[in-house]
């Protein structure tokens, strides 16, 4: 997406020359990668834009720090075949399983909110996020042909909000385009941070009550697409019932207050619901 650039790391020498093998803590970081993707380029604010200077499969050297740590799969999303739970990799169990479902039937909701026997209630809850930020991204990637910096000078949804984008020192006011990259980018870095997230499974307490304010953000995402890219939106929405679903599980686990949201999925649901009803 946008200016961004995936790189592979060149793998670290694990075994000397003569065939002895290094411990990892001695093993000297790799500053080589390879590029594997690169976005279109950045937006300006008169719309052109600046295409990336790399191409894949270049070689570049990585700066010490900084980037964003992907962990990618090798299994790819659409990729495995079905399994039961009990016969999943441990690790990877939930977010396999979770996407098993998703990809079966997407509008049946109740069956992916419904965890496995014995599922770690915190676990569950990070794994659907981690999911819902991966979909999210495949909204935001739309909503580029469409969302300009110079149109969308704020994230706003209805009238009534305007959001300040909290990726900042100080949370400023970024174009509405900006903060939704900004903001995936926030939610991947905490949900991937060692820190916070050490392990896939079992996540402690207090991390568990970072995903409020995860949800909370990225919700803007669904909101701004909905009140200003109907169009887009309601065709991801057809295609996905991303909103539907993220919707449906912050509720469930009491994430976010029902003032806020505000897409109209639920009104909608409960007046063909009494329609319904009424006909009937
Ligand atoms: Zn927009
Ligand atoms: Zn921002």
């Amino acid at each position: 997406m946008f200016d961004r650039v995936l790189v592979e790391r060149l793998a670290a020498e694990t075994v000397t020359k003569g065939g002895i093998m290094i411990p990892e803590k001695s093993q000297a970081k790799v500053l080589q990668a390879t590029v594997v993707a690169v976005g279109p380029g950045s937006t300006s604010k008169d719309g052109k834009v600046t295409p990336v200077c790399v191409k894949v499969g270049d070689k570049v050297l990585l700066p010490e720090y900084g980037g964003t740590k992907v962990i990618l799969e090798d299994k790819d999303f659409y990729n495995w075949s079905d399994e039961s739970f009990e016969e999943m990799d441990s690790t990877l169990a939930v977010q396999q399983y979770i996407q098993q479902n998703i990809r079966s039937d997407c509008s049946n909701i109740e069956k992916i909110m419904e965890p496995p026997e014995g599922q770690d209630e915190g676990v569950w809850k990070y794994e659907h996020l981690r999911q819902f930020c991966l979909e999210l991204n495949g909204l935001a990637v739309k909503l580029q042909n469409e969302c300009h910096p110079d149109t969308c000078t704020q994230m706003t949804a209805t009238e009534q909000w305007i959001f300040l984008c909290a990726a900042h020192k100080t949370p400023k006011e970024c174009p509405a385009i900006d903060y939704t990259r900004h903001t995936l980018d926030g939610a991947a870095c905490l949900l991937n941070s060692n820190k916070y997230f050490p392990s896939r499974v079992s996540i402690k307490e207090s991390s568990v009550a970072k995903l409020g304010s995860v949800c909370r953000r990225i919700y803007r995402i669904f909101s701004h697409a909905y009140f200003h890219h109907r169009q887009i939106f309601d065709k991801y929405e057809n295609e996905t019932f991303l909103c539907h679903r993220f919707t449906r599980f912050v509720m469930k686990y009491n994430l976010m207050s029902k003032d806020n949201l505000i897409v109209p999925i639920l009104e909608e649901e409960v007046q063909s619901a009494t329609a319904g009803e009424s006909d009937a």
